[in-house]
């Protein structure tokens, strides 16, 4: 798929993970288009790529996508992704996970193209079982404060996998754990910017409860090649796209502390409502079928990501808290 140049439609492209989806496929020779409202992304991302290798359509997913004539991959990002911004547009996460995804299951039909689908560990939602293994099947409250997007991701995958069954398109499934790097929203309330931040800024870092609940991060280019790896093959899954490096909360922020160099306190702010206690991918699946594992570690992760931020910090205002 990836080894000849092709045309892939990215929908949710101009945001954090789309913009480095995008990047990495323009540099390796593939025509992009990319198609955005611009709710949690922006244009600004993109701009560097030069317009005959992408073409940005600014358009919202849950109105039909208009046709950019033959495509032979469409990669489906579009939704937002903080809690943040989900628990502030909950109809909108829904309807994007919803009409969005058939939208763009139905222009990857009409072309006989592949389609992948990001979807997210929040499928497990608080999970049961550890670590998480693809066929666990979740403990989601499918009317708790996250279900408007865990069960837009839920919903997402059943269409996928229907558009496979019954109408032959040829999907793939991605499970993608808590990804960080360069281009996350200073203020767009997830853990790596709001810490960031604050450790840059000097302000309190703020962990949220007892902060002993576990999060496994994988830093950006490993997501990016994860998912490149999946849509090359012709693996339906779903499959996990993580690292299973797990810590604490509070290991992760000081992690961050030494990463920034930062004097900061920490500061214990209200735990969010419903959030999942435990959370690390099973990778075997991915190790074995697609030949893919992280490769980039946190410290060296934190030291790309720190310097991004650092070094955009003047036009991005000061630290951003998450409650
Ligand atoms: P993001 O908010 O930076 O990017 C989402 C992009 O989708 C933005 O550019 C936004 O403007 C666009 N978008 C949202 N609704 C849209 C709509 N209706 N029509 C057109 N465009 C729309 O988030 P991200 O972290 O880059 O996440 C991208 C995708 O990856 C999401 O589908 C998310 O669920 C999935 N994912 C991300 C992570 C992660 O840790 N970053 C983890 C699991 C899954
Ligand atoms: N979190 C925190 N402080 C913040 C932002 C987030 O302690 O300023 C916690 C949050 O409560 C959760 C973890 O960090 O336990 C990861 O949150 P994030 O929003 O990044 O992603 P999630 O995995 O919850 O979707």
């Amino acid at each position: 798929m990836l080894s000849r140049p092709r045309h892939v439609l990215v929908t949710g492209g101009a945001g954090f993970l789309g913009s480095h989806l995008c990047t990495r496929l323009v540099h390796s020779g593939q025509r992009v288009t990319c198609v955005d409202n611009f709710s949690t992304g922006s244009p600004e991302h993109l701009s560097e790529l030069p317009p005959e290798w992408l073409s940005v359509v600014e358009h919202d997913v849950t109105e039909p996508i208009p046709d950019p004539g033959p495509v032979d991959a469409v990669l489906h990002l579009a939704s937002a992704a903080s809690p943040v911004d989900y628990r502030r547009n909950g109809v909108e996460t829904l309807r994007a996970g919803a009409a969005g995804t058939e939208h763009a299951l139905r222009l990857a039909l009409r072309w006989g193209a592949r389609f992948l689908l990001a979807s997210t560990s929040e499928v497990y939602g608080d999970p049961e079982r550890h670590p998480q293994r693809e066929d666990y099947r979740g403990n989601v409250d499918p009317v708790g404060p996250r279900s408007v997007y865990d069960e837009a991701k839920r919903y997402a995958e059943a269409l996928t996998v229907a558009y496979g069954r019954e109408r032959g398109a040829d999907v793939a499934l991605a499970r993608i754990f808590n990804t960080y790097g360069p281009r996350m929203r200073a203020d767009d309330g997830r853990m790596i910017p709001a810490f960031v931040t604050q450790a840059l800024a000097g302000d309190p870092v703020t962990v949220a409860g007892s902060g002993e609940q576990t999060r496994s991060l994988c830093y950006v280019d490993d997501t990016v090649s994860g998912l490149l790896a999946l849509l090359d093959s012709d693996l339906t899954g779903p499959v996990n796209i993580g690292n299973p490096h797990e810590l604490t909360v509070r290991a992760l922020a000081e992690r961050v502390l030494r990463a920034t160099g930062s004097g900061s306190p920490i500061t214990h702010v209200p735990a969010a409502a419903d959030d999942p206690r435990r959370r690390c991918p099973d990778i075997s699946l991915a190790r074995t079928a697609l030949g893919w594992q992280p490769t980039v570690d946190l410290d060296e992760g934190l030291r790309r990501t720190t310097a991004w931020f650092a070094a955009t910090r003047p036009e991005r205002g000061t630290s951003a808290s998450l409650r």
